[in-house]
C-alpha cells in the first residue's frame, strides 16, 4: 500500500479554483454565506485541507429557494422553449467535456478516487447524462383521452416547480448530473446541496452553468452541513419537490421533513446487493467481474455487489480468485497514476468501514484478503477485503459497509426459489447480479430477485438511458432513463365541454 504523503502536481485550472474560498451560487451570482461562515474541504489521500467553502445555513436556503421561485414563475426560464432549454443543457455537457481533466482532478482530490477512474467513468458519465436529458427536453408531451359524451380531454405535462436536490459524496459530479439533468430538461428550477465532504466539483459545475447561459436562479448551489442546510431545504415550505441520494437513515428524516408541505419525494438510498454465482459460471469472467462489482470506486458505490452467494462446487475457486485479485489492487493516492484504488472519503468513514471489518473478524469471519484495519500514513486507505465464514445474522452481512469489503457465503441448494430467498434476505433492494451460462436460470433468477437493477454476467453497468433505483428500503422512484422525467413533472388533465 502506497500511503506516502507525496504531493502530485495539479493542473493550472484546478490550482486556480482552489486558491480562493469558494462561494455559494445563488440567483446567478457567487455570494458569501449570510453568516459569513466557511468550512474546510479535505484531500482524503493526505488528510489535509485543500480548499475553503462558504457554509450555507437556513438563511441561505431561503435566499436560494426565493431565487429559484422567481426564476420558475417569472424569469426567462419560465417562457423558454423546450428546444432552447435542451440546447442549454447540451451546452453544459460541451463545457464539461472541455474541462474534463480539471473535473477529474477535483473529483480525485476531493473524494479520493483515482484520477484515472474519474476521467474514465465519473466525468464521461456525467457528460452523457446531460446530453441524454438534453434530448428529452423536446420530447415531453401529453396525450388526448376519449371521454363518453361531448368533451375534449387532453393531458399537459408541466414542471413540478422548485426542486431541492441533496446528494452524497461517492460520485459527487455524477450525482449532481443525475439530479440536475432531468430537472433542467423538464423546466424546473433547482437548489442543489452537495455533500459537505465533496462540494468542489458541484461548485465548479456552477461556473459552467453560468458560462452556458442559464438564467439567474435556475440552478443554485449551496454547500453546507446536512443537519443545517440539508434539513432547512427538506423542510422549506416553498420547495415543491425534494430528490435525495444518501443513507436510509437520512432518507427517513427527509420524508418526515417533507411532510410539512407534502412536497414530492424521491429517494435513492443504500444497498447490500447480492451476487449469485452458479456452478456453471465462466470463472474467467466471473472472478474479475465480481471483484469489479465490489472494489470499483473503493466499494463506495450504492449498488456494489457486497454479498456473494456462490454454489459450493465453485466457492473455493471463486473466493481464491477474488482474493488474488484483491491483493493485486494497488491502493494509493488517486493522483498517483499507478493507483487503482484510492483512500476512503473521510476519517469518519475510515473508522466506520474498519469498524465493520473488526466486528466481522471478532464474530468469527476470516479474511481471505485484506482485513488489516490499521491506519497507514495520513490518508484513509483501506485494503480490499474478502470475508468468509460469515453467518446470515452478522452486521457485516446485513448492513451496508460502503467500503471495499465483500462477504462470501456458499449455497448447496439447486432450488432457485430457495437461492432467491437467501439473496433477497435484506431490507435493501437496489441491485443484484447473477452469474451463469444458463440463460434460463439467469432470467428466472432476474425475475425472482427484488432489486431495481439485475445484471446477468456483469455488475455495475449503468447508463443514462437505464432506469436506476431501489425496491424495499433502497428508495422511492427511479433515476435516469425516461423514468427520471416523471420525478420532475406534474400531469394536468384538461377537459372542455364541446
Ligand atoms: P448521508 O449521510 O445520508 O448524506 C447524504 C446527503 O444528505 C449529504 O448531502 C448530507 O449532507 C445530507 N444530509 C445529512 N443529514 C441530513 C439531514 N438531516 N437533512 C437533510 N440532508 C441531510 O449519506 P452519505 O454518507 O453522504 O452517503 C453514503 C450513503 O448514500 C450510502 O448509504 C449509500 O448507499 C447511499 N447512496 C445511494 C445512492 C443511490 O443511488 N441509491 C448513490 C450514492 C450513495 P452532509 O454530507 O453535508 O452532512
Ligand atoms: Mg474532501
Amino acid at each position: 500500500m502506497n500511503a506516502v504523503s507525496k504531493v502530485f502536481p495539479l493542473g493550472q485550472k484546478t490550482r486556480e479554483f482552489l486558491s480562493s474560498p469558494r462561494q455559494l451560487l445563488i440567483d446567478g451570482r457567487w455570494v458569501a454565506a449570510a453568516s459569513g461562515k466557511i468550512f474546510p474541504v479535505y484531500d482524503p489521500a493526505r488528510g489535509e485541507v485543500i480548499a475553503q467553502v462558504a457554509e450555507a445555513d437556513a438563511e441561505d436556503v431561503d435566499r436560494a429557494v426565493g431565487a429559484a421561485r422567481r426564476a420558475f414563475e417569472t424569469g426567462p426560464w419560465s417562457t423558454m422553449s423546450p428546444s432552447e432549454r435542451g440546447r442549454l443543457v447540451w451546452r453544459l455537457a460541451d463545457l464539461l467535456e472541455r474541462d474534463a481533466e480539471a473535473f477529474a482532478e477535483l473529483e480525485c482530490i476531493d473524494n479520493g478516487k483515482p484520477y484515472s477512474l474519474a476521467k474514465a467513468a465519473d466525468v464521461p458519465l456525467a457528460i452523457d447524462m446531460f446530453r441524454y436529458m438534453a434530448g428529452w427536453a423536446t420530447k415531453i408531451r401529453g396525450t388526448t383521452i376519449d371521454l363518453p359524451g361531448s368533451y375534449l380531454s387532453y393531458t399537459l405535462k408541466e414542471p413540478v416547480g422548485v426542486v431541492a436536490q441533496i446528494i452524497p459524496w461517492n460520485f459527487p459530479l455524477l450525482m449532481a448530473a443525475w439530479k440536475l439533468a432531468p430537472a433542467l430538461a423538464t423546466g424546473c428550477t433547482i437548489v442543489l446541496k452537495p455533500a459537505e465532504q465533496t462540494p468542489l466539483s458541484a461548485l465548479r459545475l456552477g461556473e459552467l452553468v453560468l458560462e452556458a447561459g442559464f438564467p439567474p436562479g435556475v440552478v443554485n448551489i449551496i454547500p453546507g452541513y446536512g443537519e443545517r442546510a440539508g434539513a432547512a431545504l427538506a423542510a422549506h415550505p416553498d420547495v415543491d419537490k425534494i430528490a435525495f441520494t444518501g443513507s436510509g437513515e437520512v432518507g427517513k428524516l427527509i420524508v418526515c421533513a417533507a411532510a410539512g408541505n407534502l412536497k414530492k419525494v424521491t429517494l435513492e438510498l443504500g444497498g447490500k446487493s447480492p451476487v449469485v454465482v452458479f456452478p456453471d459460471a465462466d470463472m474467467k469472467a466471473t472472478i474479475p467481474g465480481v471483484s469489479f462489482g465490489i472494489f470499483f470506486n473503493q466499494g463506495e458505490t450504492c449498488c456494489a455487489g457486497s454479498r456473494l452467494y456462490a454454489h459450493e462446487k465453485v466457492f473455493d475457486q471463486l473466493v481464491e480468485g477474488i482474493a488474488a485479485e484483491a491483493k493485486k489492487i494497488k491502493v494509493g493516492p488517486g493522483m498517483d497514476p499507478s493507483s487503482q484504488m484510492g483512500p476512503l472519503v473521510s476519517e469518519e468513514h475510515f473508522a466506520r468501514v474498519t469498524g465493520y471489518i473488526r466486528s466481522g473478524l471478532a464474530q468469527g469471519a476470516q479474511a481471505a484478503a485484506g482485513g488489516d484495519t490499521t491506519r497507514k500514513g495520513a490518508g484513509y486507505f483501506v485494503e480490499p477485503t474478502v470475508l468468509t465464514n460469515v453467518k446470515p445474522g452478522m452486521n457485516v452481512v446485513r448492513e451496508e459497509i460502503f467500503g471495499p469489503v465483500l462477504v462470501a457465503s456458499r449455497f448447496c441448494d439447486d432450488d432457485l426459489i430457495a437461492i432467491a430467498r437467501e439473496a433477497n434476505d435484506s431490507v435493501y433492494g437496489l441491485a443484484a447480479s447473477v452469474w451463469t451460462r444458463d440463460i434460463s436460470v439467469a432470467n428466472k433468477m432476474a425475475k425472482r430477485l427484488k432489486a431495481g437493477s439485475v445484471w446477468i454476467n456483469c455488475h455495475n453497468v449503468i447508463d443514462a438511458a437505464l432506469p436506476f433505483g431501489g425496491y424495499k428500503q433502497s428508495g422511492w422512484g427511479r433515476e435516469m432513463g425516461e423514468f427520471a422525467l416523471d420525478n420532475y413533472l406534474e400531469v394536468k388533465a384538461v377537459t372542455t365541454a364541446l
